[in-house]
Parts: C-alpha cells; sequence; structure tokens
C-alpha cells in the first residue's frame, strides 16, 4: 500500500498567511489539529478551539512551536503567537466569549476554519431526535455560528476575511446509518455557497475543504483494525486513505493569496472517493 511521509514539515509556503490570524475550531486533534500545524509553519498566529481535550489542545500548541522553528527565516520573522480556547461551538456564547478573547490574545482574526465535527451511527429510523440534533448543533449550527461571529468582526474592522467549513465527500455522497452527519454536510454546501455569494462584494471568501476517509480518531472503529483498514481502502481508487496533513494543506491554500480568487467552492481531497468508484469499468454498458 502506498503511503506518504509527512515526517518532514512541508518546504514551500503559501502567500499572505505569515503574520495573519487564524482561528481552528477542533484544532485538538485529528484535522483541525494538523491545519493549526500547518498555519504555525506558515508563520500564523493560530487561536486553538477545543471542547474537552484540553492536554491535548497543548499537544497541538506544542506541535505548532516545533514546525515554526522548522520553517524559513523569513517567516520565523514573523512571530507566531499560540492561545487555546475551550468552547462549545454549538453554544452562541462560548462562541461569542471565544471570539472576543482570542481577538483581544491575538489582535484580530483574518482566517476562520470551521473544522469541529462529530458523527453518530444508527438506522435512520432508530435514531434519538436529540442524537440528531446533537449532530446538526456541531457540525452546521457550530459553523454558521463560528462564520457569523467572523464576518461581523471583518465588517466592524472593514476588513477582509476568509472562512473555509471543513466539510467532507458526505457533502454529496450518502452515508446510510449516518443520517445527521450526511445532513449536516449536505447543509454546509450551502451554507458555503450562500456566505460566500453573500460577502464576495466584501471581500469575504468562503470556501469548503471536502475530506475522504482519512487516518484521524474520527475513525478509530477502522484505523487500527488491518482488516476493516484494506475494506474502506478498496473503495478509494487511489488505494488508500488520506493524511490530515494532506487536508491542512489544502486548507492553507484556500486561505492563501494564490486562492484569492476562489470563493465558493469544494475542494474534495479524497483519492478519487466522488467519482463514483464502482464505475472504474464500464459494467453498466458491456
Ligand atoms: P476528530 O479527530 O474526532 O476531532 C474532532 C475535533 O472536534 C476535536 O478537536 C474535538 O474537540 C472537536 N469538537 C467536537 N465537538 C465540539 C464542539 N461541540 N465544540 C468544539 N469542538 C468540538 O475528527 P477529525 O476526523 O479530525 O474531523 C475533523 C473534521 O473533519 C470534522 O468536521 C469531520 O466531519 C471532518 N471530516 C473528517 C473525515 C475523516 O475521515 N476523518 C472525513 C471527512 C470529513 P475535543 O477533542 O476537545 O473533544
Amino acid at each position: 500500500m502506498e503511503t506518504t511521509d509527512f515526517a518532514s514539515a512541508p518546504t514551500s509556503t503559501f502567500d499572505g498567511l505569515a503574520g495573519k490570524t487564524v482561528l481552528v475550531t477542533g484544532g485538538s486533534s485529528g484535522i483541525g489539529q494538523s491545519i493549526a500545524v500547518r498555519f504555525g509553519h506558515e508563520g500564523t498566529n493560530v487561536a486553538i478551539n477545543y471542547l474537552n481535550a484540553r492536554e491535548d489542545a497543548v499537544e497541538t500548541e506544542d506541535k505548532i512551536r516545533t514546525a515554526y522553528e522548522r520553517c524559513t527565516a523569513a517567516v520565523r520573522d514573523c512571530g507566531v503567537k499560540v492561545c487555546l480556547h475551550q468552547a462549545d461551538v454549538s453554544k452562541e456564547d462560548d462562541v461569542q466569549r471565544m471570539f472576543r478573547e482570542a481577538t483581544e490574545a491575538l489582535g484580530g482574526i483574518d482566517f476562520l476554519i470551521n473544522n469541529a465535527g462529530i458523527q453518530l451511527s444508527g438506522a435512520s429510523h432508530e435514531i434519538e431526535t436529540g442524537a440528531f440534533d446533537s449532530v446538526i448543533a456541531v457540525n452546521l449550527r457550530g459553523a454558521y455560528l463560528c462564520a457569523r461571529e467572523a464576518i461581523r468582526h471583518w465588517l466592524e474592522e472593514s476588513k477582509t476575511g476568509t472562512i473555509v467549513n471543513i466539510s467532507s465527500v458526505h457533502q454529496i455522497i450518502p452515508k446510510p446509518k449516518f443520517v445527521g452527519y450526511s445532513v449536516s454536510k449536505g447543509g454546509m454546501q450551502n451554507l458555503t455557497r450562500t456566505l460566500a455569494l453573500e460577502y464576495a462584494g466584501r471581500a469575504i471568501r468562503v470556501n469548503a475543504v471536502g475530506p475522504g476517509a482519512t487516518i484521524t480518531p474520527i475513525n478509530k472503529s477502522w484505523v487500527d483494525d488491518p482488516e476493516k483498514k484494506d475494506l474502506v481502502e478498496s473503495h478509494i481508487p487511489m488505494g488508500r486513505a488520506g493524511q490530515s496533513e494532506e487536508m491542512a494543506a489544502v486548507a492553507a491554500f484556500l486561505c492563501s493569496d494564490e486562492a484569492a480568487y476562489i470563493t465558493g467552492q469544494t475542494l474534495y481531497v479524497d483519492g478519487g472517493l466522488t467519482l463514483y468508484p464502482d464505475f472504474r469499468t464500464a459494467w453498466s454498458s458491456e
């Protein structure tokens, strides 16, 4: 199986990230942690949001410091600040407090990464209402509440800003037994597109990353089980699951000056999972 080695820091940097400030929700684990570390490597000041796992958020901070040590001298000259913010993104008061604290600590926010997410499984006809609501509350309402605070901040300060929503291939691929998750990510597509259209004229860009199956704790049911992992990877045209660093690179790109003319888009980073893999052979026409 093809593997990718991310042990060394990326060698290239994107324009327009050094000296800016990013808030990453769910920055204590998986994709969010890699995004926070990648921005640190780019010389961006980072506000790390977490819900429960403060020790994991501290680990993110440590990894940012290490990545920063390895970055270019030009980026190092900017210095990088990091702060930690406990908040439940589904709660309006928490989100407003987090933005107040982060903007005070870092002098403003330039980029928001809406990454915090959860999933709950069960047959759709058996799922409790509260379980369905909780997934929507974190994945969709939380992303909206954070986007609203960020946009208010940019409009008040007459600043430009960029939002990247960490969506999923399940934005377009149905996921049986994960109805709340599928609905939340489907909703995220129009959250991205609606906000992008509404604020394009105010120099606020809104895009999304759509990860495929990625090696993170959310997938603990299969990542450490070789048989289950093989099964998952057998469905992926490129034959392997993604790494969180591969998602982080695209999130950083979408915030950078190189992506200055991109808004309202979802970039799928999925090894081909959204390419209808069952049609690898022309079975329907033969
Ligand atoms: P993960 O390792 O389980 O991390 C989830 C993060 O979200 C944690 O930092 C967690 O904080 C935080 N979080 C959960 N509920 C929260 C809340 N109410 N308020 C604030 N933070 C909260 O998951 P992941 O795989 O990195 O997933 C990150 C994002 O990528 C999610 O939106 C997920 O849907 C998306 N995604 C993942 C995959 C994949 O295969 N891994 C594929 C497609 C999309 P604590 O640790 O403090 O609880």
